[in-house]
């Protein structure tokens, strides 16, 4: 991991134990896919070798919940599917994390109609919305890095009486592309 290189031979590093389990953390979220539509291509190819999620420690996507912390919605979601969501929410590990990628999960896009979730939030704690349609795979891996910050400096999600509430971030939308791989700023 280079650690070796950074270190002086023989060496030792003192740290608090607080900081160690937010690094690890932030570097090892799993993402679980919950890929409705269009923007799941998107999501795909975030993974994909170009964009490289892998970097940010983040590629493992799992299709259980059990062993996921980090739900990505990305697509329309149906009154008949959300309770499938509720219930993939519920059983993955906590502490646990959201993005909703795109329109259709934040807002319901362009189908404003009686049978499509207008926006996720409605029924599970969104902590990141990022906007477009789709979203380009830098602006979802800049949706990642924001719960890689707050992991790294609040460590754990933020409840309210004994309830988890999402953050509320969201990606501000822009046409500047920025130069890839991108560092995490402190
Ligand atoms: S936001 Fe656009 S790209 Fe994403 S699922 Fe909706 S229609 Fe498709």
């Amino acid at each position: 991991m280079g650690l070796e290189a950074a270190l002086p031979a023989e060496g030792f590093l003192t740290t608090q134990l607080r900081r160690v389990i937010n690094w690890s953390r932030r570097n090892s979220l799993w993402p679980m896919p919950f890929a409705t539509a269009c923007c799941g291509i998107e999501l795909m190819a975030t993974a994909s070798s170009r964009y490289d999620l892998a970097r940010f420690g983040a590629e493992v996507m799992r299709f259980s919940p059990r062993q996921s912390d980090l739900l990505i919605v990305a697509g329309r979601i149906a009154i008949k599917t959300m309770p499938v969501l509720q219930r993939i929410y519920q059983q993955m590990t906590e502490p646990k994390w959201v993005i909703s990628m795109g329109a259709c999960a934040s807002t319901g896009g362009v189908f404003d109609t009686y049978a499509v979730v207008q926006g996720c939030d409605q029924f599970i704690p969104v902590d990141v919305y990022v906007p477009g349609c789709p979203p380009r795979p830098e602006q979802l891996i800049e949706g990642v890095m924001m719960i890689q910050r707050y992991i790294d400096q609040e460590g754990m999600p933020p409840m309210d009486g004994g309830k988890r509430v999402g953050l509320g971030l969201a990606v501000a939308p822009t046409h500047a592309v920025r130069p890839q791989p991108v560092g995490l700023q402190y």
